[in-house]
């Protein structure tokens, strides 16, 4: 049956393949499948798949007008050698219920590459079944592993330019050495004076500003987004949530049809929506426990229906979840909203106006389905000392987060079911922060002298990633203040 994708801000309905194109709608609003497929496939059938073939039965689900060929090509040449493990997405078991789901085995080693290696397939796929013949402009901000990922995809694909914005001095300095010295004749990136939410702001703004995208498309350019507010970014997702489910049916973990809780930590609201998705097609899932760092405005809302971005910004140790707005929560919003454009948009107008809106004391039962908590700094780094000097095994940052929620829920709770975390980044992408939790102190030497000890600490060789920016030259250096982002966006298109 064929899936429409509706704006969850007005009328637009549009097709898998055009949402992908458009990644906002004109409206404002984000693009939802008009109904969840079910999945349709046995669980036992898809324990003897692949990751690709599991992949491929997921998304086709969704993306109704990609031909099986098309999405097939797709799936091929986003999940090949560029990940260091043949099944793509391993897990790796600590206690007697508790599995890690590792999304970081890919170029850049963090999971935003679980869906940014296909997103330019997906999107030159749609460019050429829409007969569009401009040039895919991607305009991204980023709060530093979507900045990288979005780059090593887009990288010299034909027909596309890619222009990243991130905070200057809101990403680890790793993050920053891989973005500044991406390759590429098609790439662009700029560091700005202000944070992650003035970044994605200014951003959104760009693709609402009429008179911008028609200066650009006289020039032959067209925008279009690798944000996780691309429909092209969240349907890849889901796909990884079944694979671990039925990985511990194939190894004899649990039962099909048992149900398992995930813990994901969250920043844009992206992934644990992916997990939401794979639930509400018929995955057995009970909680969906979502973990914030100490910007927790997502552990207030479930605690009370008031979503509240009025308060301080807090810089933490786990970056990628230093986020205000969490721009996907829209899309659960219009779906306890009765999928209702008016209702969203009035939630919506008043979150930009007044920085807050309450949902109705009705609608907050239809979050059940989820858990909101948060550990602060110290409690992340304890999270990390206390897993690796249990079990050997070390974990990132944002992954420590959503262990250390896990723990919690699970003393509130004594609910022992099969849980798996996801791992969203590797230890090596955050190594300072991490070896201090090892070892109990800050450390003094630089990044590559701490990531060989890391490597030692850990028995877990240096990636490939980490190891080619270890000398790389750095070839971009601009940096802009919010403001006159659209004036550089101008300036690199040659419109100004
Ligand atoms: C982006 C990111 C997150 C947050 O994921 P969302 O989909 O934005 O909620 C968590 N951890 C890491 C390492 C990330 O890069």
């Amino acid at each position: 049956m064929e899936i429409l994708y509706n704006s969850t801000r007005g009328t637009e309905k549009v097709t898998a393949s055009q949402a992908v194109l458009m990644g906002l709608s004109p409206d404002g609003g984000l693009f939802v499948p008009d109904h969840i497929p079910a999945l349709d496939i046995s669980l036992e059938e898809l324990s003897r798949m692949t990751y690709q073939q599991v992949a491929y039965e997921v998304m086709s689900r969704y993306l109704t007008d990609y031909t099986e060929e098309e999405l097939k090509n797709c799936i091929e040449k986003a999940y090949d050698a560029k990940f260091d493990t043949g099944v793509i997405a391993p897990l790796h078991q600590t206690d007697d219920h508790t599995w890690f789901l590792e999304l970081f085995h890919g170029a850049t080693i963090a999971f935003k590459d679980m869906a940014l290696s296909i997103l330019p397939h997906l999107l030159t796929t749609a460019a050429r079944k829409n007969n569009v013949t401009n040039d895919i402009v991607i305009l991204t901000a980023t709060s530093g592993d979507t900045g990288k990922a979005a780059l090593a995809g887009f990288a010299d694909v034909p027909g596309t330019k890619i222009i990243v914005f991130y905070p200057k001095y809101g990403v680890s300095a790793i993050q920053e050495k891989q973005m500044v010295t991406q390759k590429g004749d098609n790439t662009y990136v700029v560091g700005i004076t202000g944070n992650f939410d003035d970044a994605q702001t200014a951003v959104k703004k760009m693709f609402n500003d009429r008179d911008l995208e028609n200066t650009i498309r006289k020039a032959g350019h067209q925008f279009s987004s690798a944000n996780s507010i691309n429909i092209g970014r969240l349907v890849p997702q889901v796909a990884y949530y079944v694979y671990a489910y039925v990985s511990l049916i194939r190894e004899g973990k649990i039962q099909a049809g048992e149900k398992i809780n995930i813990v994901v930590p969250t920043g844009n609201f992206g992934n644990i929506l992916a997990a939401f998705y794979a639930k509400l097609m018929g995955l057995p899932v009970a909680r969906l426990i979502c973990a914030s760092n100490e910007n927790k405005v997502l552990f207030d809302f479930f605690r009370t229906g008031m979503y509240d971005r009025r308060r301080e910004f807090v810089l933490t140790s786990s970056p990628s979840m230093d986020i205000l707005i969490s721009s996907n929560l829209e899309r659960l919003i219009y779906r306890v909203c009765g999928n209702d454009p008016q209702a969203l948009s009035v939630l919506m107008k008043k979150l930009t106006s007044e920085g807050m809106y309450s949902l109705p004391e009705e609608k907050r039962v239809e979050l059940s389905d989820f858990y909101g908590n948060y550990c602060s700094e110290e409690e992340t780094a304890g999270t990390i000392r206390r897993i690796y000097d249990s079990y050997g095994y070390v974990i990132d940052t944002h992954t420590a987060v959503a262990a250390g929620v896990y723990e919690k829920y699970c003393r509130e709770t004594e609910d022992l079911r099969p849980a798996v975390i996801a791992s969203t980044a590797s230890p090596y992408k955050f190594t300072r922060s991490v070896l201090a939790a090892i070892e109990g102190r800050e450390e003094e030497e630089d990044d590559f002298t701490l990531i060989d000890r890391l490597s030692s600490v850990s028995g877990v060789p240096v990636p490939r990633a980490v190891e080619e920016i270890r000398t790389a030259p750095v070839l971009h250096d601009r940096v802009v203040s919010p403001e006159d982002m659209p004036k550089t966006v101008l300036s690199i298109l040659g419109c100004a």
